[in-house]
């Protein structure tokens, strides 16, 4: 396991515990529940407080199977390192809360998942400059950056409507202005993409989504690529600025975001997403084919009316995402035909679940519009492309022929 150094994804995550003893052999790293560690020199208890020495100190901050869910994160996207949160968006709000002051401007991706969106509104209204763009083109992201911009923060595949950001160009206009690129992978997955190829500084991950799949644990991530010069974001403070600038930014976000807001992932939660890590590659591959046969054949059938997924020549993005993903990702959307009541056509499905989520083992459907984008209201909504009728897709990893089966017939009803 030491000497070859590039395995396949699945081969590394699968044997990265074991690149470190694991306690009594054990093949899994044990879930570690002990919130506080004890040290029988009090010196080296003083030298890990200073950071002179590494260990552990209080779970709020790290724990030793926290730290190895993280390692494997880091592998996974090919990064530096990593922490963990209890969930995806205490992750996003951990940059917001470490890396951003007031006076500071922040463009983001107007294609946005919804209560990411809702945090930008908070930030806002506690002083942060806030503009939101389409993503799809670099000009629209260019046209508003300032001197105090900060960050720039898109998701590779928006949600429900598919959108790609124009990842590459967006990447190298940032690194040529020296500003912080954060990436929502959660939707690609680093199985699919790699958010460091197009030069992110952080790359966000909501664990709960692919990563684990079952739909049994929430958690979060964020990966530092290594690539972002830490030693020329002003917002770092004099205390973070004696560490090495390459730890300079997660060592803030540790202390600020994870330690003094709280909301750590628990042992038994890093487990759980740990196990279900193991098989990303098997079901995403499952899950890719599975809706790209599922959207071939709804955009071929006279009764619906629009379908949104990379895979089909008809996306706007289509060509990028060949590009630049192995596959085009688990999630679709469709408008139907006016004649066929989306919530009549839900209800006729007998697979697909009514649930919010996504990136389940299960197939998942929500009309979008009438549940998570709702609060925000119409008119942005109107900007986001969301129709009343939008179903979102979240596809599983069922048997291909019985979905597809499942989705014709509720149309034939
Ligand atoms: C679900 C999701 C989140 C939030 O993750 P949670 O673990 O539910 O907090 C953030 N970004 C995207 C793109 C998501 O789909």
């Amino acid at each position: 396991m030491n000497d070859k150094t590039s395995y396949g994804f699945t081969t590394t995550i699968l044997h990265s515990d074991r690149q470190k003893d694991i306690e009594h052999g054990s093949v899994h790293k044990p879930v570690h529940t002990s919130v506080l560690f004890g040290y029988k020199d009090a010196r080296d208890l003083a030298q890990v407080f200073q950071g002179k020495q590494s260990g552990y100190r209080y779970g709020r901050q790290g724990n030793p199977t926290v730290a190895a869910l993280e390692d494997k994160i880091t592998k996974m996207e090919g990064g530096a390192s990593t922490i963990t949160f209890a969930t995806g968006m205490a992750a996003i709000g951990a940059v917001f809360q470490a890396l951003l002051r007031q006076g500071d401007h922040v463009v983001s991706s107007r294609f946005l998942f919804g209560n990411t969106n809702s945090l930008w509104q908070t930030a806002k209204s506690q002083g942060i400059e806030l503009s939101l763009v389409d993503a799809t083109d670099v000009a629209n992201v260019e046209a508003v950056l300032t001197p105090a911009t900060r960050l720039v923060f898109v998701e590779t595949i928006a949600n429900p409507r598919t959108q790609i950001a124009d990842l590459k160009r967006i990447g190298a206009l940032c690194r040529e202005r020296g500003i912080l690129f954060v990436v929502d992978n959660t939707m690609a997955s680093p199985y699919l993409f790699q958010p460091k190829s197009v030069h992110a500084g952080l790359v966000i991950n909501s664990l709960t989504k692919s990563i684990a799949g079952h739909g049994n644990v929430l958690g979060g991530a964020i990966t530092d690529t290594g690539l972002f010069d830490w030693s020329a974001y002003p917002n770092i403070a004099d205390n973070f600025r004696k560490q090495a600038s390459a730890q300079q930014g997660m060592a803030q976000i540790r202390a600020k975001g994870l330690r003094d807001f709280g909301a750590t992932l628990s042992p038994d939660a890093a487990h759980q997403i740990a196990v279900g890590a193991e098989t990303l590659a098997l079901r995403m591959e499952r899950e890719c084919a599975n809706a790209l046969a599922l959207a071939q054949m709804l955009e071929a059938d006279p009764r619906v009316a629009a379908v949104y997924y990379p895979g089909l020549p008809s996306h706007p993005q289509h060509k990028l995402a060949t590009d630049l993903f192995r596959a085009y990702g688990a999630l679709l959307s469709l408008e139907l035909k006016p004649e066929i009541d989306c919530f009549d056509y839900l209800n006729r499905l007998k697979l697909a679940i009514n649930a919010t989520h996504l990136g389940d083992t299960r197939t998942l459907v929500i009309p979008v519009a009438h549940t998570i984008f709702f609060e925000m209201g119409a008119i942005q909504r109107a900007e986001m492309g969301i129709a009343d009728s939008l179903i979102r897709i979240s596809v599983g990893i069922e048997d291909t022929q019985d979905l597809l089966s499942d989705f014709a017939a509720a149309l034939s009803a």
